[in-house]
């Protein structure tokens, strides 16, 4: 199923009635994308930001996480149903979780919290090998992830930074990573991991 663009607020966003198997498919052929997952908050932060702006519209998949988003979709009669970023990201693991020693990484949250986050999900699902990094990194740390990334090819990265520094970082380093999904999940650690 192809993604159908429209335009909420001078942003992309991508119709689509089912997103996962659309992943599904980018995964398997080894397609990079930047998943965003916009809510009104970060519209309205991207509204006067214009380096915000210009991310968005770079990512390949732009969800509408937000019910103001869905709102503003309904207006203009288009029929989408709202898709919450933690959502969308729980069901990608739990489809990874069936594609053994498939490496994926957790990056971001306070220290601690995306190593819990990692042993809720392999306890739910063994098969998921998860590498975690807290979202404090030292400059050198963070050379070290870089240098992970680059070593390992993780195929999905889901980084937990909040808006927009996740945004930020993923359109600066997904090159390290070519053919992977990288998402941005906010504070979806912590509840993972809570
Ligand atoms: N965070 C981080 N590094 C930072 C700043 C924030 O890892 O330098 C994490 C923070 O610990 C929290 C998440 O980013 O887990 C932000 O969560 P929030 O629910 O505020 O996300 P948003 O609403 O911005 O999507």
């Amino acid at each position: 199923e192809s993604l159908k663009q429209v335009s909420v607020l001078h942003l992309p966003v991508h119709l689509c009635r089912d997103y996962l198997s659309w992943l599904r498919s980018r995964l398997e052929n080894g397609q990079t994308t930047h998943i965003v997952t916009l809510n009104s908050e970060m519209a309205m932060l991207a509204e006067r930001t214009p380096q915000l702006t210009q991310v968005i519209k770079q990512a390949e998949l732009v969800i509408p996480d937000g019910a103001g988003v869905i709102f503003y979709l309904r207006l203009r009669r288009h029929q989408q149903q709202r898709c919450p970023g933690i959502e969308l990201a729980a069901s990608l693991l739990e489809h990874i979780g069936q594609v053994p020693s498939f490496p994926i990484v957790f990056y971001g949250g306070a220290p601690g919290v995306a190593q819990k986050a990692a042993y809720y999900w392999e306890n739910r699902s063994p098969n998921l090998n998860i590498t975690a990094y807290h979202g404090y990194l030292s400059p050198s740390e963070e050379e070290q992830l870089k240098d992970f990334l680059q070593t390992t090819q993780p195929r999905v990265i889901f980084v937990g930074l909040g808006v927009p520094r996740q945004e930020y970082w993923i359109a600066q380093h997904r090159h390290l990573c070519p053919q992977a999904i990288w998402i941005g999940v906010g504070g979806s650690f912590d509840i993972w991991g809570g």
